[in-house]
């Protein structure tokens, strides 16, 4: 009886150690994001970020039906894409960005994935209509990308891992099996509601400073309330606020950004 308390007590011991090793390494991964102002939690180097995406990106691609089969289509998104990066903060990135249209036709959908890679199917793109809400879908994904969504979810993936005894998923020496897992993960990732408002905001700022027009965004809101009944909801649905709530922080931003007489104050 008093071995078996005594045992108890050193495992107990243990995992508490164990917990609080994957608690302080949790909080010691900290670095500061430029764009969003921010402390954050993550180990994984943009480096990193970059080679998870384009590691998922074929397997993504593959798994809705391969690419859109036509290049005027792709190209016209390409644009809007580059227009987006290239006149907004999310030039200071190290992302290489790319904008894929997949050819699935009844999935109405935007995701991205981390280091830059960003999907839209077709099944979206035909609802839209205008080059300003096809802007607003990209500005959201971009500001996934910008402010690390996906390298953040996998920290916290790895903090419960490391509370649960498990070792640590990044640091180099990912083996084949957890890397399968990470990927996975990545790609079943729905981002919390805070994640949403944030992209939401980061997608208004970044059409602004490209020239778009961020009230383009709300129409978006709109055809994606509208696709998404009956079906399965899309990346952007996923966890989101009730759509005024959405639509109302929308127009705040457009508020923010819109009346800012000089940038650089953000
Ligand atoms: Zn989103």
């Amino acid at each position: 009886m008093a071995r078996r308390s005594g045992g108890f007590k050193i495992r107990l011991i243990i995992g508490l150690l164990v917990a609080a090793f994957a608690v302080f390494q949790y909080y010691s991964n900290s670095s500061f994001n430029e764009i969003t102002g921010e402390d954050q939690h993550v180990s994984l180097s943009p480096e990193q970020e970059i080679q998870l995406g384009l590691d998922g990106r074929d397997y993504m691609i593959q798994e809705s039906g391969g690419l859109y089969q036509d290049q005027e289509v792709q190209q016209y998104v390409d644009q809007i894409g580059a227009d987006i990066v290239q006149k907004s903060d999310a030039s200071k990135t190290p992302y290489p960005y790319e904008f894929h249209v997949l050819a699935d036709p009844n999935t109405v959908n935007a995701f991205a994935m981390p280091g830059g890679q960003i999907f839209i199917t077709v099944g979206l793109l035909k609802r839209l209509q205008s080059k300003d809400q096809v802007a607003g879908v990209l500005g959201h994904e971009v500001g996934h990308v910008v402010a690390r969504h996906s390298a953040q979810q996998m920290e916290k993936q790895k903090l419960t891992q490391g509370l649960v005894g498990a070792a640590g998923v990044v640091g180099g020496d990912v083996n084949s099996a957890q890397y399968a897992q990470m990927i996975g993960n990545m790609v079943n990732m729905s981002y919390g509601r805070a994640d949403e408002l944030q992209s939401d905001e980061l997608g208004v700022r970044f059409m602004i400073q490209a020239g778009y027009d961020p009230s383009a965004l709300i129409g978006v809101m709109e055809i994606l309330a509208e696709a998404s009944g009956g079906q399965s909801q899309p990346e952007f649905a996923s966890t989101h606020p009730s759509p005024d709530n959405r639509i109302q922080k929308i127009k705040e931003a457009i508020d923010e950004y819109g009346n800012a007489t000089s940038s650089g104050d953000y």
